[in-house]
């Protein structure tokens, strides 16, 4: 008999992982480099510094170290609020009939709501340990804001936080908490900076995005005296920092002899799914598994099922180094009546790569669609999901039915990356029926790709 698999697959404090896994490391072609947007050569840490900490500025460069080692100071915090739980959801198995069995990685056990804190711990630990006193950065849906200001109270950093106005007035709560965190949130665009006033004129009544949030941001910690800037997502050190949820994952599901046949992430910028299929996709480049991974992106903001492979800035005033990635162009902002976050322009550099290779396979699904799934969800398994998670579940859902079809027992691991406690008018809306969906036509995208950079590498 093989042994019953609990419903909680337990990790101990001892199985925190104690490196960080780079799975670039492992590739056997390598994510094109970060350019200077000025010469187009690579991306030097001199050109990176300026903006970003020093040692997130090395690890974003390499390419070579498999395992970097997590300084004491950043296990001892993550001790706060892991291992992160691994469940088996028979609720859910039972409830779909499905002969498939379904696991997912909950990240939303600590008051951020998300897997954010993960590398928001990180960066605020070596700006300390760099001398710097205060750190800007942006948030769209609030959880990496919220995230930055916990760890920004933990580790003893001044934070300012620029919201994307429409998500501030979404989740008015959201700007209590990181408040109450001590952080200082300007929702954006903003009055505070150049840039902000320069997207106000543009478009006085814009709901902002988070290429603009990001602008403002930058534009702030490069005029403020030992202030740098941190990103949540998008970038290679941001996934490196979210390796800890696949490494943990894969220990608990080793002990059981538990491999997955499918691994399934939402994509906003990619941490979550880079930072859950890492130690995964290591086994697959070297041959040892066949496991699939797929992407879920929302159909409003569709930058791997229907952006371009290119160049493109991270942000919108065209100010960060140049990124070759899947994008919708940095000029590209989603529909407002779009709910929860995964509003980036653009995807992961490591990500694109795999996608482009076949390594990695992306959906897209419309929110109503996704809000079906996440209140399913909540009703069978208890647990509120955000609904960027409630990508993940969707298609974690329709796998599984797909399995009820074909009677394989396939084994399907998800990222549940965060809970929705603030996201409750957007159910709200789900439930008055008012909630819409809006699926961005050629003619939008090609507003978004006129805004790519003009450069040889695009040709
Ligand atoms: C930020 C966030 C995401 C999306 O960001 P990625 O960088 O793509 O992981 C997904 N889920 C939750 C709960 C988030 O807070």
């Amino acid at each position: 008999m093989a042994q019953k698999i609990p419903t909680r697959l337990y990790l101990s404090e001892d199985e925190i992982p104690k490196y960080w896994y780079n799975l670039r490391a492992d590739m056997k072609e390598k994510p094109e480099p970060m350019l200077h947007p000025g010469t187009l050569q690579p991306a030097t840490a001199a050109d990176l510094e300026p903006v970003f900490c020093k040692e997130p500025v090395k690890q974003e460069l390499d390419d070579t170290t498999q395992l970097i080692p997590i300084p004491d100071g950043i296990q001892e915090f993550y001790k706060a609020y892991r291992p992160a739980p691994l469940v088996r959801a028979y609720f859910l198995e039972k409830a779909l009939g499905t002969p498939a069995e379904i696991y997912y990685k909950f990240e939303g056990t600590n008051t951020s709501g998300s897997h954010k804190l993960n590398s928001a711990a990180a960066q605020a630990f070596y700006a300390k340990e760099e001398g710097l006193t205060s750190l800007t950065t942006e948030t769209g849906a609030g959880q990496w804001g919220t995230a930055m200001a916990m760890a920004c109270a933990y580790y003893g950093l001044d934070l300012i936080v620029y919201m994307v106005k429409v998500s501030s007035e979404q989740k008015p709560n959201r700007k209590i908490l990181i408040e109450t965190y001590g952080a200082n949130l300007i929702p954006s665009p903003s009055n505070t900076t150049e840039s902000g006033r320069k997207i106000l004129a543009n478009d006085p009544n814009t709901g902002g995005s988070l290429g603009c949030a990001i602008s403002e941001a930058i534009e702030t910690s490069i005029k403020t005296d030992k202030c740098r800037y941190v990103l949540g997502s998008v970038l290679n050190h941001v996934l490196l920092h979210q390796s800890v949820i696949g490494q943990e994952a894969k220990v608990a599901l080793d002990k059981y002899g538990i491999k997955p046949d499918i691994i399934i992430g939402c994509a906003g910028g990619g941490s979550n799914l880079g930072g859950l299929i890492a130690p995964f996709m290591g086994d697959k480049i070297a041959g040892k598994s066949n496991t699939r991974f797929i992407a879920v992106e929302p159909a409003s903001c569709p930058s791997f099922t229907r952006g371009r492979f290119a160049y493109d800035f991270g942000d919108t005033a065209k100010t960060t180094p140049l990124m070759k990635m899947y994008t919708l162009g940095n000029g590209f902002i989603p529909s407002a009546n779009h709910a929860g976050g995964l509003r980036y322009h653009g995807m992961n550099s490591t990500l694109s790569k795999l996608y482009k290779d076949g390594y990695l396979e992306a959906r897209s699904a419309i929110q109503t669609d996704v809000f079906d799934a996440a209140v399913k969800f909540m009703k069978i398994e208890g647990i509120l999901p955000a609904p960027e998670s409630s990508h993940a579940i969707k298609a974690a859902m329709d796998e599984a039915m797909e399995c009820k079809k074909t009677g394989e027992k396939k084994v399907i691991l998800f990222g549940l990356t965060g809970t929705g406690y603030f996201d409750l008018s957007a159910y709200q809306a789900y439930n008055n029926k008012t909630m819409t969906d809006y699926i961005p036509n050629d003619e939008d995208l090609a507003k978004g790709f006129a805004t790519l950079p003009d450069i040889p590498q695009n040709k």
